[in-house]
């Protein structure tokens, strides 16, 4: 691999798969990488910024210490990060969907800047698609369910695994419809809209991880395309030409 990239995978050769005739193998770039990432140049990104300012700190639990949230927060993102570095067999065929399909607004926010109180708190991992509480919530690709429980700034968190190092990540819900361990189609609903954990109101959030990376949902929206286009040379002509989104090209 170019640079001598590192993979902590049990199964590199799970990572690559067929299409159309060819052997893809995915291969995301950090989010705050710049220059160079593993041998590969990068092309430089400006993310808009999302200025947040909260008055009062946020009370999410009603016992414990700061320092106890704060290690049940990093605790949870360490167990999270564990399941997102697992390899399976390719589940997945064809674009993913918007898991919403009766939503108020969706927010393209994927990689934006977030500042709170004047303070750069990270970036935007995903979109968020504000709907109605109780709006069904639609497996965006087929896969796995390997989380559906609740966490602290998720909430009612779910992810399903599709294989090939790519999983799906559903926050917020107020309602579950699948358990851990079970195999969901494409479009089956999974649970429902909601505000549960650190959230403002009714929205899901919507994310997707490659090989332990956030890579914009749009690209999964569109992987026919993407991929084809990938191969076909100059991907980001091809991909102006058929109207795609310039946002988030972090895959
Ligand atoms: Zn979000």
């Amino acid at each position: 691999m170019p640079g001598g990239m590192i993979f902590s995978f049990d199964k590199i050769s799970d990572l690559y798969f067929d299409f159309d005739g060819r052997k893809i193998f995915f291969y995301p770039v950090p989010l705050t990488a710049s220059r160079v990432w593993n041998g590969v140049e990068i092309c430089d990104k400006d993310f808009p910024v999302e200025r947040i300012f909260i008055r009062k700190k946020r009370r999410s639990v009603k016992t414990g210490s700061d320092e106890d949230l704060a290690l049940r927060i990093k605790n949870e993102k360490e167990f999270l990060s564990r399941i997102y570095t697992r390899v399976s067999q390719r589940m997945w065929d064809g674009d993913f969907i918007l898991p919403v399909k009766t939503y108020k607004n969706i927010k393209w926010n994927f990689g934006y800047k977030r500042e709170i109180n004047g303070y750069l708190a990270g970036q935007h991992k995903g979109i968020d698609i504000s709907a109605h509480t109780g709006t069904p919530v639609l497996a965006s690709a087929s896969g796995i369910v390997v989380v559906a429980r609740k966490f602290t700034l998720e909430g009612n968190l779910v992810v399903i695994d599709h294989g090939t190092g790519v999983f799906s990540i559903y926050a917020h819900l107020s309602k579950f419809h699948v358990k851990e361990g079970d195999f969901v189609r494409k479009g089956q609903i999974i649970g429902r809209v909601g505000s549960t954990g650190r959230s403002t109101g009714p929205h899901l959030h919507f994310g997707i991880k490659v090989a332990g990376l956030d890579v914009d949902p749009q690209i999964f929206m569109n992987i026919n395309k993407v991929l084809l286009s990938y191969y076909n040379g100059n991907s980001n002509e091809t991909r102006k030409k058929e109207g795609m989104r310039e946002e988030g090209k972090s895959l």
